[in-house]
């Protein structure tokens, strides 16, 4: 098999809250191969707080000064996503247009369920769902119109796993896991991709949990690279959740066990009696969309009771 220099020139990327972390490899490395990208960033603290910055030293714009000192293009642009739309024309304005864009801002509220109050659950979800959702959807116009888009969401394992005193950030990486999935069902067919990574990275967000070695260690630069294959041209594969970091990369998928049919009219004893026949991955299946999920549920009940 052939393999080509991936490339991006001539193409436009959004990168959102690419002023640090994670965000600013992967437009160091978009730009380094070509994109013409938007830095966006608002420049919050880890927990969301605005904070000042002399003109010209925000973070999206130290991140722009290092992308043209390599000899790359980029743009900065300081609205948050949750007005995501602004950012989008932005891109537009400035590059003429809009090809890749990596939901990445994020923020952390981290508080117990039992002590969350209404504006910690809410301001998390906001960044998170309602971010990616407002910039997602502004870009879609020009992305089903010119027939071709790539778009990476930024979910995390404490979504997929859940995480103590994570209930808002989980739920909105979970989420974004949702969105990914239905964004993929509706572009696939006008070459509009989107798939979700949970990331494994030392930056600011993991500094206050991880040890110093091992934030040292697990550099954000060993997850660019795999994120942005995804926005590449070359990637062909769509509404998939990776695991990304330490210059590895792996796929989830959903697995369900053959699980339990019971008579028509069986009693709440008869689930007991039958528990462990629900959890038996022996014989598991892997539904790949919804409509497979529920075939094979129509299927086994037309089997069972020979309806037809
Ligand atoms: P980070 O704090 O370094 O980067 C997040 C950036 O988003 C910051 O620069 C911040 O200013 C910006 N931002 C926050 N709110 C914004 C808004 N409303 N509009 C625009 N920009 C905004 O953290 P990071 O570790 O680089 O995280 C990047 C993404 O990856 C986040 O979505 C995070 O939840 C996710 N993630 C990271 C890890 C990890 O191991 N680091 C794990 C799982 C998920």
């Amino acid at each position: 098999m052939s393999n080509p220099k991936l490339r991006f020139d001539g193409r436009v990327a959004v990168v959102t809250g690419s002023g640090g972390g994670l965000g600013r490899c992967y437009a160091l490395l978009l730009a380094s191969r070509g994109a013409k990208v938007v830095v966006n960033d608002v420049g919050t603290t880890v927990t969301g707080q605005s904070q000042n910055f002399a003109t010209g030293s925000r973070p999206a714009d130290l991140v722009v000064a290092e992308i043209r000192k390599a000899g790359g293009t980029a743009a900065a642009n300081y609205d948050s996503v949750t007005e995501g739309e602004k950012i989008i024309e932005f891109a537009v304005k400035q590059f003429g247009g809009i090809d890749i864009l990596i939901n990445n801002a994020g923020i952390l509220r981290d508080v117990s369920f039992r002590n969350i109050n209404e504006a910690q659950w809410r301001d998390v979800i906001d960044v998170h769902v309602n971010g990616a959702m407002r910039c997602a959807k502004a870009a879609w116009k020009y992305m089903e119109k010119q027939q071709y888009g790539r778009i990476v969401n930024a979910s995390s394992a404490s979504g997929i796993y859940g995480s103590f005193g994570q209930a808002n950030y989980s739920t909105a990486k979970a989420g974004i896991i949702g969105l990914t999935s239905t964004l993929s069902n509706e572009g696939k067919k006008r070459n509009i991709f989107t798939n979700a990574v949970a990331p494994i990275a030392g930056t600011r967000m993991t500094e206050t949990v991880w040890s110093k070695d091992l934030v040292d260690m697990m550099r954000p630069e060993y997850v660019a690279g795999f994120v942005c294959y995804l926005c590449s041209e070359a990637c062909t594969g769509t509404g998939d959740i990776y695991e990304v970091g330490a210059n590895w990369a792996g796929k989830l998928r959903w697995e369900r066990t053959a699980g339990c049919m019971l008579p028509i009219g069986h009693t709440l004893e008869d689930i007991h009696a039958n528990w462990a026949k629900y959890g038996d991955f022996t014989n598991a299946v892997h539904p790949k969309d919804t409509l497979d999920s529920y075939q094979m549920v129509f299927d086994m009940f037309e089997e069972k009771y020979k309806v037809k």
